[in-house]
């Protein structure tokens, strides 16, 4: 057997359940380094070709993002697009690299990477301010010229007949929904955790999916076997026969167990083996789940992030019809329970990425959420329109996400009358009172939600987000995974102030963060006293089932214990010696 189809097993963070079987397709995305490679005097023209083809892929991509960006930031900011595609069609720009591969037959990379060094070079001595800054377009083009030529194409993707398991360094979550819908049946990516929202993507697809996994881009080419383990976080490459039939077995035996699953009954209501109440809502990211929804017996659902539904008419935005079909879809799957839906997430890696890089250092900590469609009043407009035309067909809860200030609830508040007096005069029927809360994610909301409760509704704690800026962990960065701790006495203490501020205001505080659906939390959530989860569709049986086994008076003194300890590891030791405790972590294993 070569080194290259010897069988080895690769570690990650098991971030979607489920065993995937299949060939691999190998995405990198990320600028790698660029490498003089000879080319022989045969294949010159061939690397021409290649040159010129990467051209008109790179110009179909910055249409794309031009269009987006022009419906989304104004047509001012959509001409630098204008220049970049201009740049790319300039025969000039384009002769003279064609003319280096033929004259030092290298490779295409290599001509973009030296002809456009020497032309940044030649632009940074210009006296011309404008002219210089141009400069920088140039470089921006060449590097999305090279990102073509180094990556491979979407139509690889369906090149490959049969299951595909997307091998990347790194996707953002709307890739990850377009190749979740094709042919792809695991995702091993080497970035990212258990929270990045493509991990989330990967969980409502229900895709097998291992996070962080180093360098794998590196070992594997298109087309080799591989077996994704989503469960314990195992990627298998090049599986001998033994390996193959052991989870071929494994993954019938899976599929047999979900289709004999019986739908949960809905009315019943969840109560603790002391008789508290506890609600169980389910997340919605895509239309898919809403029939995995109403399977799960939940009483409603706690989360819809509609910025997903922009990321599937991209580059084009939602229509108000558009939204108004999904959002009374779901009102009407969840009815009479409520249906929250979250305004625009939309930012950070929530975007197309090229809109979003050029213009933020730090996008995380930008325009995102409630800043972003506050300050883009025309097609938040749309949007809210669409929720309150929605809010006639039944329990209707909107959410306004990344709040960190109270000035944000009130001109949410605000928009919404200003839309509710425009359907009124245009005679257009609307639900007249929604429900309007906010999600607690920014550690300033958590610190002054006794102030925040006075102003809305109800409350949906994203742990997500709550654990990543308050613990300055990015969810996304695998190098810093292992700092991304739940049980971070400083969560702890910030859920256990929010959860009573709610309380106290006489609100319902949820928590639709991944914190909330992993079963290993449950015990310290519940002692807590939180009494709302929204969490996965599937998820909610084996929540409902542990959670009636609780006893949530005797978890609570257990919980402020956790809030006393100085780590997290001191408090997963802790939770695990009470035997309360102890019983439910290790059934929930
Ligand atoms: C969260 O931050 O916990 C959350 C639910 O929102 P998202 O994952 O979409 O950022
Ligand atoms: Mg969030």
């Amino acid at each position: 057997m070569s080194p290259r189809t010897r069988t080895r097993r690769l570690r990650g963070i098991g971030v979607s359940d489920g065993i995937a079987i299949g060939r691999a397709v190998v995405i990198a995305r990320r600028e790698g380094e660029v490498f003089r490679i000879p080319i022989p005097e045969e294949e010159i023209e061939q690397e021409v070709e290649r040159l010129r083809s990467a051209c008109e892929e790179t110009k179909r991509g910055i249409q794309r993002t031009r269009n987006s960006a022009g419906q989304l930031f104004g047509q001012e900011l959509a001409a630098i697009f204008d220049a970049h595609q201009l740049m790319l069609g300039d025969r000039s720009f384009i002769t003279e690299i064609e003319r280096r591969i033929r004259r030092d037959r290298v490779n295409a990379e290599w001509a973009v990477h030296e002809s456009s060094l020497e032309l940044t070079r030649k632009f940074a001595l210009i006296d011309d301010e404008y002219l210089r800054e141009r400069g920088q377009d140039l470089e921006d083009v060449s590097r999305q010229l090279l990102r073509t030529l180094q990556g491979i194409s979407q139509h690889e993707v369906s090149e490959v007949a049969g299951d595909v398991i997307l091998v990347a360094d790194d996707i953002v979550p709307s890739e990850a929904i377009r190749l979740g819908r094709a042919n792809v049946v695991g995702f091993v990516i080497e970035a990212g955790g258990r929270t990045s929202h493509t991990s989330i993507i990967a969980r409502s697809l229900g895709i097998p999916a291992v996070a962080g996994v180093e360098g794998i881009t590196g070992m594997v080419t298109n087309e080799d076997p591989i077996v994704v383990d989503g469960r314990e976080g195992l990627v298998v490459l090049h599986p001998g026969p033994e390996t193959l039939a052991k989870y071929s077995g494994e993954r019938a035996a899976e599929k047999s167990l979900e289709a004999a699953t019986a739908p949960a009954e809905r009315e019943e209501v969840l109560v603790t083996r002391d008789g508290a109440e506890v609600e169980l809502l389910a997340n919605i990211d895509l239309p898919e789940e809403i029939g995995e929804f109403v399977a799960s017996g939940a009483h409603g659902i706690g989360l819809y992030r509609s910025e997903f539904l922009y990321m599937e008419t991209d580059p084009h935005l939602p229509t108000e019809e558009d939204h108004l079909r999904i959002y009374r879809q779901l009102i009407e799957a969840a009815a009479p329970y409520p249906a929250t839906i979250r305004t625009y997430d939309l930012g950070g890696r929530k975007l197309a990425r090229e809109m979003m890089e050029s213009a933020e250092e730090n996008p995380v900590l930008g325009l995102r959420g409630i800043r972003l469609t506050l300050a883009r009043p025309q097609i938040f407009r749309i949007q809210l329109r669409a929720l309150l035309r929605a809010g006639l067909h039944g329990n209707l809860w909107i959410m306004g996400p990344l709040v960190s200030r109270v000035e944000e609830i009130r001109e949410l508040r605000a928009a919404l009358a200003e839309v509710a007096a425009e359907l009124e005069r245009d005679g257009v029927p609307f639900g007249r009172e929604p429900r309007i809360g906010i999600m607690i994610e920014v550690p300033a909301a958590a610190v002054i939600a006794d102030i925040l409760a006075r102003e809305v509704d109800f409350f949906a704690i994203g742990t997500n987000d709550l654990i990543q800026y308050s613990l300055a962990v990015d969810r996304n960065n695998r190098q810093v995974a292992h700092l991304y701790e739940p049980l971070h006495p400083a969560i702890l203490r910030m859920l256990r102030s929010v959860i009573a501020s709610g309380r106290a205001a006489g609100i319902p505080v949820s928590l639709c963060g991944e914190m909330g659906g992993d079963e290993r939390y449950l015990p310290v959530l519940l002692g807590l006293g939180l009494r709302r989860f929204s969490v996965h569709p599937r998820a909610v049986a084996r929540l409902r089932k542990l959670a009636s086994r609780c006893d949530a008076d005797a978890l609570a003194p257990i919980a402020d214990s956790c809030c006393d300890l100085a780590t997290a590891g001191e408090v997963e030791k802790y939770l695990r010696s009470r035997p309360v405790t102890a019983l439910l972590q290790r059934e929930a294993k």
